[in-house]
C-alpha cells in the first residue's frame, strides 16, 4: 500500500523552510509546475517564484522541475526560471521523479517534490523513495483528469493538518 500522506503540508512554496531541509540532509528539490508555482494553462510567472528559484539556487540546492506539461510550455517556463525541466513526465508514474534524479546525479533519500496533487505528485514521490512536500493548488483551475482527482484527493486531505515544517 502506497502511503500517500506527505511528509509536509503547506500552504505554498513560501512555506518550504530551507534550514529544516538542510538538516534533513535534503540537497534536491523536485518542482511540480501547474498550480505549483503558477496558475494551470498559464504562462505567468510571478516575479516572487522567480526571486524564490534564485534564493534556492544560492542556499545551494539543485533544482528540476517534474511536469506532465507537454513540452512547448514546459520548456518555456524553464527557461525562463533557469532550471532544467523533465516534461510529459507521466506521473503517478515514477519514471520522470527518477529520470530527473538522473539528471541531477541526485540520491533519492537527499530529494524532495514539492506538488499541488496527492494522486500524481505525492504518488509519484512515493514510487521513487523521494520525500514529498504538498502545498494547497494556487488555482481552482485544473486539467479535466485533475478534477476528478480533485475528488478523491479531498477525502485524502480531510486527515491531514496543515503544519509548519519542523
Ligand atoms: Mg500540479
Amino acid at each position: 500500500m502506497i502511503d500517500l500522506k506527505p511528509d509536509y503540508f503547506i500552504n505554498t512554496i513560501y512555506d518550504i523552510d530551507f534550514s529544516v531541509l538542510k538538516i534533513n540532509k535534503i540537497n534536491t528539490l523536485l518542482i511540480d509546475i501547474d498550480n505549483t508555482i503558477i496558475p494551470f494553462k498559464t504562462l505567468l510567472i510571478d516575479d516572487k517564484v522567480i526571486d524564490w528559484i534564485k534564493l534556492l539556487k544560492k542556499e545551494g540546492f539543485k533544482l528540476c522541475l517534474v511536469s506532465n506539461a507537454y513540452p512547448r510550455r514546459a520548456q518555456i517556463i524553464a527557461g525562463r526560471l533557469d532550471v532544467p525541466v523533465i516534461y510529459m513526465a507521466k506521473k503517478p508514474f515514477k519514471k520522470g521523479v527518477v529520470d530527473s534524479l538522473k539528471l541531477l546525479n541526485s540520491k533519492n533519500d537527499e530529494s524532495i517534490l514539492v506538488g499541488d496533487q496527492i494522486f500524481t505528485d505525492i504518488f509519484a514521490a512515493r514510487l521513487a523513495g523521494v520525500k514529498c512536500i504538498l502545498v494547497e493548488p494556487i488555482s481552482t483551475s485544473d486539467f479535466f483528469m485533475t478534477k476528478i482527482y480533485r475528488i478523491f484527493e479531498f477525502f485524502v486531505k480531510r486527515n491531514l493538518k496543515k503544519e509548519k515544517m519542523k
